[in-house]
């Protein structure tokens, strides 16, 4: 690795030492503990900090470490901002108020590009993406009574062997879009909820930043509540398993519109095996409700090109603009560009 990146590493450590040592409490540890400091690095010269091996994997290190710290703040300014708190699937009855405001008028204003975390955006959350109903606590009780239920499953029993917990959800169950993606990760399945690991920041990112709303307005779930092992893809079986309970979570939070996160959402919930590329750009159904297909997160990630951005953009800007003609409210000015997230 290059000295100057050496030292840039060297430089945040002794800087974050320095906050140490002038008193400042909730200092992030950079690095894994030390363990293996006495060796020279794999890759020459002076050892890295901690017990890395070489100072590559440092700064994979540091940089997953800044993304997932980047990725907290995002979440937590995205709620202060709007003066929501997450929910699982037991949100507590009207918790969610209705705020429908008619005519936005706001112009959008394209922040620079950057990879960094997307705050609520120049012009904060759109108050006519707002959930619609406030929610029923007889909805609610019903979701938690299925969560429960969704807890306690082992119609898999390679999954429930495995698992650390079931993940039901993210969002309120009062919420007008739902997005559905693949399966728990290994963070999802440390934490319970559905995306908040790399992809589910960028995910965030996405409502955020680009589609202008608050992450505590949708709900997110999965085909799959349990993490499949090693991140594999879903069994069909596993998939017919779940379905049950997705199904149920549709009927109970009826969204207006759904978003399907990539081909395993698309495959398995609209039974088509047709290509992402190929079912993106049209507005499907599925009971009734309009739902459209778009990139996997963790796709764009491994992808973030312009062309894949842009696409994503398009496909997220058509389901706000859906969620404000189905309540009637003329869509605002758009950008031309995809540089929101
Ligand atoms: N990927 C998914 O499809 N779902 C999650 O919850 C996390 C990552």
């Amino acid at each position: 690795m290059s000295t100057p990146a050496r030292d840039f590493l060297d430089a945040v450590r002794w800087h974050l030492h320095s906050l140490r040592l002038a008193g400042v409490k909730r200092i992030p540890r950079l690095f894994p503990a030390a363990g293996a400091t006495g060796a020279g690095a794999s890759d020459g010269g002076p050892p890295p900090p901690g017990g890395v091996r070489s100072w590559a994997e440092a700064a994979r290190y540091l940089k997953d470490h800044i993304d997932t710290e980047a990725g907290k703040w995002a979440h937590t300014q995205a709620a202060a901002a709007s003066g929501g708190s997450r929910s699982g699937g037991a949100r507590s009855a009207g918790s969610t108020k209705a705020t429908a405001v008619r005519g936005s008028g706001a112009g959008r204003q394209a922040p620079a590009v950057s990879k960094g975390p997307a705050p609520a955006g120049p012009a904060g959350p759109d108050p006519d993406l707002r959930p619609t109903e406030p929610l029923d606590a007889g909805t609610a009780q019903q979701l938690a009574d299925l969560a429960e239920t969704v807890s306690r499953c082992t119609r898999c029993a390679e999954l429930a062997a495995s698992r650390t917990q079931t993940v039901f959800c993210d969002g309120p169950g009062n919420a007008d879009l739902m997005f559905i993606g693949e399966a728990p990760g290994e963070d999802e399945d440390r934490q319970g909820v559905a995306f908040v690991g790399r992809a589910g920041q960028l995910l965030t990112k996405i409502i955020v930043g680009g589609m202008r709303m608050r992450r505590e307005d949708v709900y997110i779930s999965n085909i799959l509540k349990c993490r499949p092992p090693g991140n594999r893809n879903p069994l069909p079986k596993e998939a017919a398993n779940c379905r049950e309970y997705l199904d149920r979570q549709i009927e109970l939070v009826r969204p207006k519109v759904i978003c399907l996160l990539g081909g395993v959402a698309s495959r398995f919930l609209l039974d088509d095996p047709t290509a992402v590329g190929k079912m993106r750009g049209k507005w499907l159904e599925y009971r009734g409700i309009p739902v459209r297909v778009t990139y996997h997160p963790a796709y764009l990630l491994r992808s973030y090109t312009q062309d894949t951005r842009q696409k994503v953009w398009d496909d997220v800007l058509k389901v706000t603009d859906k969620l404000k003609a189905l309540r009637d409210v003329r869509g605002g000015p758009r950008e031309s560009s995809s540089e929101l997230f």
